[in-house]
């Protein structure tokens, strides 16, 4: 080797420089991602999101009008209430606060919940300084998994929680092929990655997949308690689009590069 390819080969290294010919290439035609514009602040709905409650209106919402909507905050009264519109794979953010007063304990205090799909429960809890079992506590999967950490404000604080859902996929026979899967980020700390579900929530029984339809509603769970909403919104996942226009380019095996010429 002489000192020019010596030379060329410590810059390609230091700097992460390679000729054409050595690029890896994946062979796809991307298209141009979506430019979205965020939100002033990142708790703001960005310009593709759908808005589900801005503070005056549930009318997103089946039996939104069943529900107290004052001041700027919409409170849980005799039923839950459903998205019209149905969701697969979603973004979903909402904020939430538990009742500044302290009325109940564990379970409750502070109940309410948000369902994927209708079926698939992250849990809304008052877990500030109130001990319930584990899988059953705000961030949680209901009775699926615990949170992996207890971020909740103080009573009457707002929480926000940021979801991230994929839904299962089943077969035509009804077979399950993909389990759904969910991360939540709650007041910005991550409580669920990727977690796999294990089904639908599940009260008396243990949590197991019956086929359903491709897309659901967003529910949110009357559980008698104040708990306070406002500032939802919804971004449908889609994603990156393109198509293969060649094999992925790959380096040749060593022994095909031709022997450099030496002077
Ligand atoms: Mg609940």
């Amino acid at each position: 080797m002489t000192f020019k390819m010596f030379f060329a080969g410590a810059v390609a290294m230091l700097f992460g420089v390679v000729t054409p010919a050595q690029e890896w290439k994946s062979g796809v035609d991307w298209q141009e991602p979506p430019v979205v514009s965020p939100g002033h602040r990142n708790s703001d709905a960005p310009s593709d999101a759908i808005v589900l409650f801005d503070g005056t209106t549930l009318s997103e919402w089946d039996n939104g009008d069943q529900w107290v909507v004052e001041d700027g905050v919409a409170i849980p009264e005799k039923i839950n209430i459903s998205t019209k519109r149905s969701f697969a794979d979603i973004q979903l953010h909402l904020e939430w606060a538990a009742p500044k007063t302290i009325e109940g304990d564990g379970q409750g205090r502070g109940n309410s919940g948000v369902f994927l799909m209708g079926l698939y429960e992250v849990q809304i809890l008052d877990s500030y300084k109130n001990l319930t079992y584990f899988d059953g506590q705000a961030g949680s999967v209901y009775k699926q998994t615990p949170p992996m950490a207890n971020a909740m404000r103080r009573p009457g604080k707002w929480n926000t929680y940021d979801i991230f859902f994929k839904t299962p996929e089943f077969a035509t026979n009804g077979e399950l092929i993909k389990p759904a899967y969910l991360t939540v980020l709650h007041n910005g700390i991550l409580v669920q990655h990727h977690f796999e579900l294990l089904g639908p929530t599940a009260y008396l029984e243990a949590p197991h997949y019956v086929a359903h339809a491709d897309k659901g509603p967003i529910m949110l769970q009357n559980h008698h308690d104040a708990v306070r909403y406002r500032n939802i919104w919804v971004r449908e996942l889609v994603p990156p689009q393109g198509h293969r226009v060649s094999a992925p380019f790959t380096l040749p095996a060593k022994a095909d590069v031709a022997p450099a010429d030496e002077d």
